[in-house]
């Protein structure tokens, strides 16, 4: 991991003025390459500094793949130094922010807390999975937001059907043969269609039934996926009943151990893999700002300005951005959402430095695409809803494209061909400790207590 050279606590008054990113996701990431080429076309030597625990831009909605085993977490992790070259990278992370001093202290696993400053300062951290009061949860869950996370579910589950092949006693054979996943939103659902695939090519390579493997998705919601509307959530249901998928709707969990859960109707499911995919909140550092909030995400203008801080501006999952399309709504927390927020946010920062005018942030929605394993798919793009082969084209070819560098694209392009003609790997390379994957750890952010 390159050490950020960051040892200067000047901004403006010693050199070009400085505008700090915090947080490479679709927001930071797309706000800082738009950034650079406004910068460049307008000759100003503004400095672009990128802070970020990684030094890659994470195309998350593919990790359902990775835990899958259908693609390689490479693919989806897309090199800043490439993608970015005329950013400065720090790869740390921001630990807290002073809006009045115009510093944010950033710390890493190489050095102790380290002050930079800023003229402008743009808030991109995203979110983390939202946790409860669940006894047991923090401990025995694991989530599906980090490419540490979504390996660990891929190894975990292939650890765990290992296990089971050397178990002689039928009660523990079944429980490592039993996995829940909690969340039944889009993220969930693929996540479950995808180790269920996993699953199915370990049973038939070893022999043995797939439906001895079986899969449990729980939501507290009264059905699936209810982004994607009655008529395609009713399919999804029905697809993933007839690949054995245990669907309970109303349900959640009670308590957590090492080797069962308890839900919230009393009932006892024996398992050693529990996945925790249902919903985010602003990311941690938010916190650190004193200013005002909305459901975990910081309060922004319409122009994605901080109220008030005429030099801060937010977006992303990190900030509660007013839908101007459904007016007393703010926008969820969507990689769509974020990549266009991106762009305003270079559009306005650039405003504010006197280059171009600055504009509010609108976009209607444009629906999901929503990959469910072999052969299926759902999606409404702009509102048309599709399902099976049509809505699996619909889907790949959106994500390829979407994947913001060529070299992405291609790998994962031939990851999906060579999966149409060989079965997925089922190698167990044991790199991620259930430690890494924990929730709040999995890629260095310091952990929530
Ligand atoms: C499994 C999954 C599937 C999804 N599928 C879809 C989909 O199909 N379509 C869709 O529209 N959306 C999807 N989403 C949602 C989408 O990923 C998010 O809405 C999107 O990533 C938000 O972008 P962002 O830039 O705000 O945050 P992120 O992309 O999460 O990026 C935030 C960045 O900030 C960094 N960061 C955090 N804290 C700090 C700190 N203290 N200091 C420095 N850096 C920090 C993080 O490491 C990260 O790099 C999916 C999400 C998941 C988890």
């Amino acid at each position: 991991m390159t050490v950020p050279d960051i040892e200067d606590t000047t901004g403006s008054a010693a050199g070009p003025q400085r505008v700090v990113i915090v947080g490479s996701g679709f927001a930071g990431f797309t706000c800082a390459r738009k950034l650079c080429r406004i910068l460049a076309g307008a000759g100003r030597e503004t400095e672009v500094v990128l802070v970020t625990p990684n030094d890659y831009m994470l195309y998350t909605p593919l990790l359902p793949d990775v835990a899958g085993g259908l693609i390689d977490p490479r693919f989806v992790a897309i090199s800043l130094a490439d993608a970015l070259p005329r950013v400065r990278l720090v790869v740390a992370e921001a630990e807290s922010i002073d809006p009045d001093n115009k510093t944010i202290t950033v710390t890493s696993q190489h050095h102790g807390p380290r002050e930079l400053s800023w003229d402008r300062l743009v808030l991109t951290p995203g979110s983390v999975t939202r946790l409860f009061d669940i006894p047991g949860l923090a401990e025995h869950g694991r989530g599906l937001k980090t490419v540490a996370e979504a390996l660990y579910l891929r190894e975990q589950l292939l650890r765990q059907l290992e296990l089971a092949d050397h178990e002689e006693d039928p009660e523990v054979r079944r429980a490592r043969r039993t996995v829940v996943v909690v969340g039944a939103s889009y993220a969930g659902t693929e996540l479950v269609a995808q180790l269920r695939a996993l699953a199915d090519a370990y049973a038939a390579r070893r022999d043995f039934e797939p439906s001895e493997v079986r899969f449990v998705l729980l939501d507290m919601a009264d059905r699936v996926m209810p982004e994607v509307g009655e008529k395609l959530s009713d399919k999804v249901l029905s697809v993933l009943r007839s690949r054995g998928i245990d669907i309970r709707l109303g349900i959640s969990l009670k308590e957590l151990t090492g080797d069962h859960v308890v839900l919230t109707d009393g009932t006892t499911i024996a398992t050693y893999t529990v996945a925790w995919v249902t919903g985010v909140t602003g990311a941690p550092v938010l916190g650190t700002l004193g200013l005002p909030m909305e459901g975990g995400r910081l309060v922004v203008e319409p122009d994605l300005r901080v109220p008030g801080r005429p030099d801060v501006f937010a977006g992303g999952d990190a900030a509660a951005v007013p839908d101007l399309t459904k007016p007393g709504k703010i926008t969820p927390p969507t990689a769509q959402h974020a990549t266009r927020q991106g762009k305003i946010l270079a559009r306005n920062v650039a405003a504010s430095l006197g280059i171009g005018a600055a504009a509010v942030y609108k976009h209607r929605d444009m629906g999901l695409v929503v990959d469910l394993g072999p052969g299926f798919a759902v999606a409404n793009p702009v509102g048309l809803p599709l399902s099976g082969f049509p809505a699996k084209a619909v889907t790949r070819a959106y994500h390829t494209y979407a994947v913001p560098r060529g070299i992405n694209r291609w790998a994962i392009t031939m990851a999906y061909l060579t999966n149409a003609v060989t079965p997925r790997p089922l190698t167990l390379l044991g790199l991620v400790s259930p430690e890494e994957a924990s929730f709040g750890s999995s890629e260095g952010i310091p952990k929530r207590t």
